[in-house]
């Protein structure tokens, strides 16, 4: 049985119009899966039970299982999917203000080894499909029971996205698509700890999709010594393939930076984050370490606002952002899974 979302739309046009060639059965598909993240096939009512039997025999709208559902005190929530060949992989839903933002995991494992996150310590385990990236979407959407309630789309969880490009640049087709999820690319976000290759290829797709880096120090010693990353695509070559990325009118490439301490949380730092940035439309957002075995120190919240308010001194844009669903492992860097987390959910 195909995952029903590693489908593209002229492969589904194919397969449903080989079933029954009225034209308009593929969009009534769509609108059933991805407006109303229906996953039985059996349920879509205005087509004939024929057409949905065979598509039942066919295709699979429910192609990782859940394994674990864990929701934190502030209403963050975790989910944990086992994958078709047992790899078990994250998404993490957070509610803000009426409204939800989705981090989406593009590997299982990560490769990248940033010391400061748990992922890091899994290796890279392997690429998702396509469908294994949008069905991790049609999950939360099922979950909130309405698209609407999910505005936002991060590729910030496990894996380093733009080395999963051939699954990910599809993905954000039917993502960003009227007959898909249909978000708008000021929306979705794809996150990068400096890819150089991928940023150039993402660029040239020139979807309109958010760009952001993990950044986390502005010299090349400090970043190389958290982002093994940095040693073979340092700042410079960063920098710019990051100017050249295409840009919407008013759109701002998101700078992150897990601030720790003693690491890069002094007056220089932030000095010289404020020279890196210089001339690049964009914001800068200071994010708390999250306890992992790495071991590093999190700064308090006073220090995340100086820290803040050295680099907004300058006219730079600059946020704070506040940790969240820590209590259940699921804040910025702390994604990692295992067989026995599984075991003993
Ligand atoms: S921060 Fe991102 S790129 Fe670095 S190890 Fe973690 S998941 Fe991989």
């Amino acid at each position: 049985m195909e995952n029903f979302f590693d489908q593209t739309f002229g492969r589904l046009e194919a397969a449903i119009g080989e079933m029954d060639p009225r034209p308009y059965r593929v969009d009534q598909v769509l609108r059933w899966v991805y407006r109303m993240a229906v996953d039985d096939f059996s349920l879509m009512t205005n087509m004939p039970g024929s057409l949905r039997g065979r598509l039942s025999e066919s295709m699979d709208l429910r192609p990782m299982p859940l394994q674990k559902r864990v929701e934190a005190d502030d209403g963050t929530i975790k989910f944990l999917y086992r994958l078709s060949d047992g790899e078990l992989i994250e998404s993490v839903l957070i509610p803000e203000d009426g409204h939800n933002t989705l981090c989406v995991s593009t590997q299982a494992g990560c490769g990248m080894g940033c010391s400061f996150c748990e992922t890091g310590t899994m290796g890279f385990r392997r690429n998702l499909s396509q469908g294994e990236i949008l069905a991790q979407i049609a999950y939360a959407v099922r979950y909130l029971g309405d698209r609407q309630l999910l505005r936002n789309l991060v590729f910030m969880g496990m894996g380093e996205p733009l080395l999963n490009l051939d699954a990910l640049i599809p993905a954000l087709g039917v993502i960003l698509d009227g007959r898909g999820f249909d978000f708008s690319p000021r929306r979705v976000t794809v996150s990068t700890c400096g890819w150089v290759p991928g940023i150039r290829r993402l660029g040239k797709a020139d979807l309109g999709v958010n760009l952001a880096l993990s950044l986390n120090a502005a010299d090349d010693k400090t970043r190389t010594s958290i982002m093994p990353v940095n040693r073979k695509y340092p700042l410079r070559a960063v920098m710019n393939s990051i100017r050249e990325f295409p840009r919407r009118s008013r759109q701002r490439t998101t700078f992150e930076y897990v601030l720790m301490s003693g690491v890069n949380d002094s007056p220089e730092d932030a000095a010289r984050v404020v020279k890196l940035l210089r001339g690049i439309p964009c914001k800068v957002n200071i994010i708390s370490y999250n306890l992992t075995s790495a071991g590093f120190l999190a700064p308090g919240y006073e220090r995340m606002e100086w820290f803040q308010n050295l680099i907004g001194g300058s006219g730079q844009l600059a946020t704070v952002r506040r940790s969240r669903g820590g209590d259940i492992g699921a804040a910025c860097g702390q994604l990692v899974t295992s067989a026995s987390e599984c075991a003993h959910g």
